[in-house]
């Protein structure tokens, strides 16, 4: 059975990975929407130059143009067959909301929200440890002050409607890989 699937986790957490792991195991699409608004900048479309300023501030990209975006992603063949992995999306609970009537009228639902859970003194020493450019301490500590207040929300929302799956980050890639799979029932 095809999985719907969003997956959340810091910055950090290794959500790249797992992710990646569930693609090669399960076949799952795996569909990020930075990955997805990163290309449009990088093609310079419409929706690239529209995103760019907004991505480089930091910001979040309007709703609706997400909501767009991700609709019609999902009504691809690959994903009504295979299921989709959801990296990203939703960000705020109006993209939640919405992801929850364009599944509906597909006659899917979601099956579940993955949480990868690391505490934020690891996250944070893990993405000192990576050095990338942009991983200052201020860049680092913003990002994730970011996603604490953008996500604590979502949580609550997943939580509700009894999709939120809590998956213990720390260990090692197997490990945790196992876990994420016992938490989907891919084992
Ligand atoms: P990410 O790679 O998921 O960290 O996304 C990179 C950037 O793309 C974010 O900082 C946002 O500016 C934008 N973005 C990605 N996904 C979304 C989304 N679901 N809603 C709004 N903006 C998004």
């Amino acid at each position: 059975m095809a999985q719907r699937i969003v997956v959340l986790g810091r910055q950090g957490a290794g959500k790249g990975t797992q992710c990646a792991r569930l693609v090669e195991s399960h076949g799952i699409v795996h569909v990020s929407t930075g990955d997805m608004l990163r290309a449009a900048v990088a093609a310079g479309t419409e929706l690239g130059k529209q995103a760019d300023a907004i991505m480089k501030a930091g910001d979040l990209v309007p709703d609706d143009v997400m909501i767009g975006i991700v609709r019609e992603r999902l009504a691809e063949d690959d994903i009504m067959t295979n299921g989709v992995l959801l990296d990203g999306f939703p960000r705020t609970t109006a993209q939640a909301d919405a992801l929850e009537a364009i599944l509906a009228d597909q006659g899917n639902e979601l099956n579940a929200a993955l949480n990868i859970d690391v505490p934020l003194d690891e996250v944070t020493a893990r993405m000192v440890a990576r050095g990338r450019e942009d991983d200052t301490p201020e860049g680092i500590a913003r990002r994730l002050e970011l996603y604490e207040e953008q996500t604590a929300p979502l949580l609550e929302w997943f939580a509700e409607r009894n999709k939120l799956m809590i998956v213990d980050g720390m260990g090692t890639e197997d490990e945790i890989f196992a876990r994420v799979e016992g938490a989907l029932g891919l084992a």
